[in-house]
């Protein structure tokens, strides 16, 4: 047992013991004074086992008290947490039965350990079990809240997305909103589902549903735009890869190689109209010619002069990168589509390499997009990085931003 819990557990114990000892050192009730004193005695054998390392011996003896003042309650309800914190799950459940057993626990007690045997449950991967005891604490007066976020949780895990859907509806009725909605991505996974199995009249349904919430992902559009592409409406798909774009212009790199798609390569006049659509949004803002660049280097794109010239410019700017190409690619020579394509290809092998997404609530950082966090379970927090300075691999210790 690590030194750290069992001194907490120690701690515990000695002030559960102490508040015992009080108690029935000051009270009349002879009986009590009794009860009391067969309490703490029970807790220093119990205390004993534990700093001598033998948590089962010391779990037997919690088990055989007969009765619990609430103090005790406390004290194994803080028990069985620290037992499921430290992996000992079986241990927690076992303390958490027990007390649910007791008839002599107050409603709010029973409702405690019922949440807590519900965590224990969801850290052993039972989740049917789990639920049920969320379920019934749902309507509780005391920890609705808590069991409709573990409700919650269950769904988004085991991929249940209408009932995460209702639990949600649920919570929310519960709490004052805050600006995010996760309501709208349930309807989004529901519709990337839907997608997989090429059911495009489901997909959009469920898209229609994601733009009723208190506020919409622009995830919606985009993947609205990718069913209008895949049905070769290229028109509507880059409406909504624009609306897209107006709505979280963070999503850049993600909409430029969706756009590209939408005209034919070889074509030079559908390569014209993309460059023309490329230059109306640096026109409608000068300041994403970095993120496009960027967002041109990580995808590979290249061969669109509009965005070819936005990749120069991002070089020269960077005296590190500018003075590394000025080596292998002469100052006159550097607007040669082919010296263009070598430093395109070069820096794109370095992005490939780098992560390109990051969390904003906890900042875990990735290869590729996810809508939900997979390190803090956030919804919509992840967004490309729009821009990587490729200094800081020449120069580490220069932070990429
Ligand atoms: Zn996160």
């Amino acid at each position: 047992m690590p030194a750290e819990s069992t001194l907490l557990l120690a701690t515990l114990f000695v002030i559960a013991a102490a508040a015992g000892w009080a108690f029935a050192r000051f009270s009349d009730n002879k009986q009590r004074q009794a009860d009391t004193a067969q309490l703490s005695a029970d807790y220093y054998r119990g205390l004993n086992y534990l700093l001598n390392q033998k948590p089962d011996e010391a779990l037997e003896v919690f088990m055989r008290m007969t009765e619990l003042d609430d103090e005790a309650i406390e004290t194994h309800l803080l028990l069985g947490s620290l037992f499921r914190r430290r992996g000992e799950v079986d241990r927690a459940i076992r303390i958490h039965q027990n007390l649910i057993a007791r008839p002599d626990l107050t409603g709010l007690q029973r409702d405690q350990a019922l949440y807590a045997l519900g965590e224990d449950y969801l850290k052993a991967g039972l989740f049917d079990r789990a639920e049920d005891l969320y379920e019934q604490l749902a309507e509780s007066e005391t920890h609705s809240v808590d069991a409709l976020e573990g409700l919650v949780n269950i769904y988004e895990q085991e991929r249940e997305w209408l009932r995460a859907i209702e639990a949600r509806q649920r919570l929310e009725k519960l709490l004052t909103p805050d600006g995010r909605d996760v309501i709208p991505h349930y309807y989004c996974e529901l519709a990337q589902e839907a997608l997989k199995r090429k059911a495009f009249t489901e997909a959009r349904q469920f898209l229609k549903k994601a733009r009723t919430g208190r506020n919409r992902t622009a995830r919606g559009a985009m993947m609205r735009g990718d069913i209008a592409r895949e049905l070769g409406d290229c028109e509507l798909a880059l409406k909504l890869y624009e609306r897209t774009l107006q709505q979280d212009p963070e999503l850049l790199s993600e909409i430029l190689p969706r756009a590209h798609g939408c005209f034919t390569k070889t074509d030079k006049e559908s390569t014209e109209r993309f460059s023309r659509l490329v230059t109306e949004w640096i026109t409608r803002n000068e300041a994403i010619r970095d993120e496009l660049a960027y967002a041109s280097i990580v995808n590979g794109l290249v061969g669109v002069p509009v965005i070819d010239e936005a990749v120069l410019e991002y070089v020269r700017q960077s005296d590190a990168l500018a003075a590394l190409f000025s080596a292998v690619v002469s100052d006159e020579t550097i607007q040669d589509a082919g010296a263009i394509h070598r430093i395109h290809k070069a820096l794109h092998r370095i992005a490939k390499r780098s992560s390109r997404y990051r969390c904003r609530d906890c900042g875990f950082s990735g290869a590729k997009l996810y809508w939900q966090c997979p390190s803090c379970k956030s919804w919509d927090t992840t967004r490309p990085i729009g821009h990587f300075r490729f200094e800081s691999l020449l120069h580490p210790g220069v932070v990429t931003g």
